[in-house]
């Protein structure tokens, strides 16, 4: 069986999910959604760009107005496509919120949806990060992909908390003023905290883990590349230095990186994966500084860094085999997408 899913909103996200797509042999991207011609969307369609020849739909009719007067070939609203009943699963890509306002229309037509972080929890039936809680999203006819901060956190404490068991988190968040081709919003001389405390990225890691006792804490820098996080906690069991990186590193899409081997900051992390020749040199994996992560105890410390545009990218791939049941083993599944994105951990 070959899963038909269209993608709505070809921005960040968006771009790149339908890319991935076409990497898999168990699903067919049969459309493309969006409002407005921008320079992306016209990049991606052209005959060198990944997604050239995917058919394009508006999303609305003010965006099917605006894509033609800008020149684009819209073969129609999105609506109609989805009523013809060629989608099996739509994953909704358009910036925060409206995704919500489009659920009404998925659920007419009875297409599953995969939402991503930006909608409020209560958009989908299920948050989902793969590794934690494949097995909740099976069959079902929503999910939400949390953000890429939550991803983040969601990996590396669950496999801490699957093997010794956690007490408690603090972790401090150093979040990145916006994506790099984002020409508008700062701060650009300025450090902007969150001063609620929790920052929303806690109770947003309890959508996913729900007994996980976690405080968050977070501002906004002048950088654009990664987000950086400092995670400290205290586990249930003593386990020694090495038994933390082992659960760390055998949960997958965790890489440990070496101050030492030249990986001192953000940007050296995303060199690797330029150098790697990664398209987009996107990161999909948290990385970890090896040298960071600390036993004291039953405490422990660690430092890792997310590229925010890219490690939601699998996630969404194991949402719509999960929501589909088409593969019911999340190994399997975490497995099959990561060897499509040359994801080796
Ligand atoms: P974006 O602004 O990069 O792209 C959004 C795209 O949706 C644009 O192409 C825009 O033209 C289109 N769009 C706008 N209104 C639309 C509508 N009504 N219908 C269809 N398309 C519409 O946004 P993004 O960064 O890709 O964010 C998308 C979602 O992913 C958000 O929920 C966001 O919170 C989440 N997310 C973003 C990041 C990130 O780093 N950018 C990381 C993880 C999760």
């Amino acid at each position: 069986m070959v899963i038909k899913v269209a993608v709505n909103g070809i921005g960040t996200i968006g771009k790149r999910v339908a890319h991935a797509i076409k990497l898999q042999d168990d699903m067919k991207l049969v459309a493309i959604a969006d409002v407005a011609a921008t320079s992306w969307l016209r990049t991606v369609l052209e005959p060198e760009g990944p997604l050239y020849k995917t058919d394009l739909y508006a999303s609305n009719k003010e965006g099917l107005e605006a894509m033609r007067n800008a020149g684009m070939f819209v073969n129609g609203l999105l609506e109609d496509l989805l009523a013809s009943k060629k989608v099996d699963v739509v994953v909704d890509c358009t910036p925060g919120g409206i995704g919500a306002k489009n659920k009404a229309m998925y659920e007419k037509y009875g297409v599953k949806a995969v939402y991503q972080g930006g909608e409020e929890a209560n958009v989908a039936e299920v948050s989902f990060v793969a590794i934690a809680n494949y097995e909740k999203a099976l069959n079902a006819n929503s999910v939400r992909v949390v953000s890429c901060n939550t991803t983040s956190l969601a990996r590396t404490l669950y496999a801490l908390d699957k093997n010794f068991g956690i007490e408690e988190v603090l972790a401090v968040l150093v979040r990145r003023a916006t994506d790099p081709w984002d020409e508008k919003p700062g701060p650009i001389n300025a450090v902007v905290p969150e001063v609620h405390i929790p920052s929303h990225q806690g109770p947003d890691l309890q959508t996913v883990l729900p007994h996980i006792n976690i405080t968050t804490m977070a501002c906004k820098v002048p950088s654009t590349l990664a987000h950086t996080h400092f995670v400290s906690g205290q586990l249930k069991r003593k386990a020694s230095l090495d038994e933390i990186k082992n659960a760390l590193e055998k949960t997958g899409r965790i890489v440990l990186l070496k101050a030492s081997h030249g990986y001192t900051a953000t940007s050296r992390i995303i060199e690797r994966y330029r150098d790697l020749c990664r398209p987009r040199y996107d990161m999909y994996e948290v990385a970890i500084w090896d040298e960071s992560i600390t036993v004291k105890d039953k405490k422990f410390y660690w430092i890792h860094a997310v590229h925010s545009e890219a490690i939601v990218i699998p996630e969404n791939i194991d949402a719509i085999r999960a929501i589909t049941g088409i593969e019911k083993d999340k190994f399997k599944s975490i497995e099959k997408t990561n060897k499509s994105l040359g994801i080796k951990c």
